[in-house]
């Protein structure tokens, strides 16, 4: 009678390994498949049959050997479980997505628990392998990630113009400033104002004066560098930080630019309209308290410029 018991609760448990959402392997201590679920037969197209007592690895040829090996010697030795999560490794074994979400790729997520089988004398003498599909929560934490960065991209730039806004170009500078106190490296600062630009925007409205706004903006992300640091200043106002440059070279790159935002032609209704910048050139050599009396003096060599006739480049004369 109790037999029959412990065979109906077997048969019980067979079913219910059959039949739930988790891929169950058994292997045996030569890494050969023992047991194998619909799971695995669902996703892998392998059927039961033609899994047992083949090599798990044989099966599965992109899997680490060494790896897994080294993992399953370890659940057989130490009579420990192990553990596989998707942070680390996104899968185990490379299953399709039943779930496939646009940008993403469509493999299935898996983490994976490594169980140590005992026969009755206590020995371990099989390994069992759970292999749980966490598609769902993979992806959602990976879309909260790129949403974060999205987020963090969107605070640190300006809307109008996609360059950097002040907070962080200042902090940029700041960084740079203390980067020059330590080390002794040397960054050039380049401010400029567009010349007479309440006119475009009295002329031809306030709309248009952005998109010379913009256009000014693309013409300087076309002159920088990867290592430069392009902001919106104010208004109408820009500053780009050029790290391990003096105030020499500093003044080239603002006479290009100069002569770039002066060959612009900003199209409205088959008009083209024209604009200039001015600008102040500084740099770290001389000494300074703090980033902001960089900004001073680029500042004051803008202020030269808009003086002395506008559409120029000013360097500071401080040593
Ligand atoms: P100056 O050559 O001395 O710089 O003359 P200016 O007319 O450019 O004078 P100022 O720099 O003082 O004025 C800037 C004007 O830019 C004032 C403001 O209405 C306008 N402005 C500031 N921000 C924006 C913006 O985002 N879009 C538009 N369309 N205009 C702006
Ligand atoms: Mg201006
Ligand atoms: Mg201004």
């Amino acid at each position: 009678m109790n037999d029959r018991i412990d065979f109906k609760e077997l048969h019980w448990l067979l079913t219910v390994t059959q039949n739930i959402d988790v891929g169950v392997v058994v292997l045996d201590q030569e890494y050969r498949v023992q047991v194998w679920n619909t799971f695995m037969e669902n996703r892998s197209g392998i059927l039961s049959y033609e899994a047992a007592n083949r090599s798990f690895f044989s099966l599965f040829p992109e899997i680490n050997e060494r790896w897994l090996k080294n993992k399953i010697d370890s659940v057989i030795t130490l009579g420990t479980p192990a553990f596989t999560i998707w942070e680390q490794r996104p899968y185990l074994i490379h299953f399709k997505s039943y779930q496939p979400i646009t940008g993403q790729e469509d493999f299935m997520y898996q983490n994976t628990t490594m169980y140590p089988l005992r026969s009755t004398t206590g020995a371990v003498t099989h390994v069992c392998l759970v292999i749980y599909d966490v598609t769902d929560v993979a992806t959602n934490r990976l879309q909260l990630q790129a949403a974060n960065r999205e987020l963090q991209k969107l605070s640190s730039t300006d809307r109008l113009t996609s360059l950097y806004n002040r907070g962080h170009w200042e902090e940029a500078l700041r960084l740079e400033h203390a980067r020059h106190v330590r080390y002794g490296s040397s960054a050039a600062l380049v401010m400029f104002d567009i010349d007479h630009f309440k006119r475009v925007n009295d002329t031809f409205g306030h709309q248009c004066g952005d998109r010379v706004i913009q256009r000014v903006a693309d013409v300087v992300r076309e002159h920088i560098r990867d290592a430069d640091i392009a902001g919106r200043y104010g208004g109408e106002e820009f500053a780009v930080l050029l790290p391990d440059t003096d105030k020499q070279g500093g003044a080239m790159f603002a006479e290009r630019l100069r002569a770039a935002v002066e060959a612009l032609d900003v199209m409205q209704e088959g008009e083209a309209i024209h604009c200039t910048i001015s600008l102040g050139v500084a740099d770290m050599t001389s000494p300074m308290d703090d980033y902001k009396m960089l900004i001073e003096r680029a500042d004051q060599a803008l202020y030269e410029s808009k003086k002395n006739g506008r559409n120029r480049v000013s360097v500071d004369a401080s040593d």
